[in-house]
């Protein structure tokens, strides 16, 4: 694979250029949000300039298109994760919101108690929060598949709790704080053989590896625009068309009915029965700009680039000698993120020292409690990359240690 030319991707991001302090910003906070080259902010800019109205086929000129590129807008994100079309893609507002969607409509719907949801120790609160609380509401089980001392999840223990008891198994793809790949298909599997539903929260996965939602056979898949070079504000829930025409609509209103009386409602088709009220069309127009933009620098070399400065963040901070690092070792299981701590200081004094340098990280339990609760401290410090990094800036990184280990020790 061709490496990235990380130089002119990185012309397209003016926010790198930033200063602060006279230091120009490394950005290294990317599984929170990423950034937005200009060409999806041109296209969303250039949509509300001349295409702006609202959608739902308006007679008008203005309604049609904006219609029509909201509509275009799943038909590429079907495309680009292998979906077989646009009635199999519901726009959100984020990963959370589709986790809750699901959970709200099929969950709500049809646990019962003795089912057993499965999760897994590393899930984020987004999946976590959403199937603990419909599972105290129906009096369904909630089981956490172990993660073992690297990381990685104790599959001979998902093979003991995906029992014929189990419902649903909801499994993140690609850990927001291990960094760990988790096995989606064979979980998928597992769940299939015996009569379980799959969902993948794919918030980590999506923005920088090839996913196919067919090659996995999830039956729901989740992702964010904004962890993908896309804007705020949209959110996917992809689902298996057979499965979303049997849900029941969580959000109900306007845009989503066949036939209203003041008896009774239908729902219109998919995906737009789940879609009620007017949509995120400008974000929609922007992570269709956003899903061009990556695939036309190839989603395998984004892999290959984030896989790498994971593998060289992993080794830099390893030769430290005092820092310990959660999650597997640099390579295929570990995707573009790093999270640590160093021997006597807090996750937040090291943030804000690494921010004193313009290094921008994340400190805090990243929407994993419970995880940082098994892995005995209450937070850690989080390294994310994504195409515009370089082995430059993850040296200015580390090289903030010395400051740190300075002030605290
Ligand atoms: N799942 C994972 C694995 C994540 O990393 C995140 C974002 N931190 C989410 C879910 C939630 O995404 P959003 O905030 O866009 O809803």
């Amino acid at each position: 694979l061709e490496a990235l030319d990380v130089e002119s991707i990185r012309e397209e991001f003016p926010i790198l250029e930033r200063e602060f302090d006279g230091q120009q910003v490394v950005y290294l906070d990317n599984a929170a949000t990423t950034q937005t080259p200009d060409a999806v902010v041109d296209a969303m800019s250039d949509y509300y300039r001349e295409s702006n109205a609202n959608v739902h086929r308006g007679i008008h000129h203005l309604s049609q298109e904006a219609s029509i590129l909201y509509e275009e807008a799943h038909d590429r994100v079907a495309e680009f994760i292998n979906a077989d079309g646009r009635e199999e893609i519901i726009f959100t507002k984020n990963t959370t919101e589709s986790e809750n969607l699901l959970a709200y409509s099929w969950g709500l719907n049809e646990l019962e108690p003795g089912d057993r949801v499965v999760l897994t120790e590393m899930e984020h609160h987004a999946s976590l929060v959403t199937w603990q609380q419909i599972a105290h509401q129906t009096g369904a089980d909630v089981e956490y598949i172990r993660v073992d001392d690297t990381g990685r999840l104790d599959m001979d223990h998902a093979r003991e709790l995906i029992d014929d008891d189990a419902a649903i198994v909801s499994a993140v793809h690609v850990s927001n704080t291990l960094g760990t790949v988790n096995p989606v298909s064979e979980l998928t599997d597992l769940a299939h053989e015996h009569g379980a539903l799959s969902f993948i929260d794919g918030a980590q996965a999506v923005p920088n590896r090839p996913v196919d939602v067919e090659e996995i056979d999830a039956d729901f898949y989740a992702f964010s625009g904004h962890k993908m070079a896309g804007p705020t504000g949209i959110g996917v829930l992809y689902g298996k068309q057979e499965l979303l025409e049997e849900l029941q609509p969580y959000l109900y209103g306007g845009g989503m009915i066949r036939k209203v009386t003041f008896e009774d409602s239908t729902w219109g088709d998919l995906p737009w029965k789940f879609e009620p009220g007017t949509p995120p069309i400008a974000e929609a127009v922007g992570l269709h700009a956003a899903i061009d933009w990556l695939e036309d620098i190839g989603m395998d070399r984004i892999r290959a680039h984030e896989e790498e400065l994971a593998a060289y963040a992993y080794d830099r901070l390893e030769a430290e000698g005092d820092v310990e690092i959660y999650g597997p070792e640099g390579g295929p299981d570990r995707g573009g993120l790093v999270s640590f701590n160093i021997d006597g200081v807090h996750a937040h004094d090291l943030a804000s020292i690494m921010n004193d340098h313009t290094v921008a990280v994340r400190a805090g339990d990243h929407c994993t409690q419970p995880l940082h609760d098994k892995l005995g401290v209450a937070a850690s410090t989080r390294a994310s990359f994504y195409v515009y990094n370089t082995r430059e800036e993850v040296d200015k990184m580390v090289a903030a240690l010395d400051d740190a280990r300075q002030l605290f020790s």
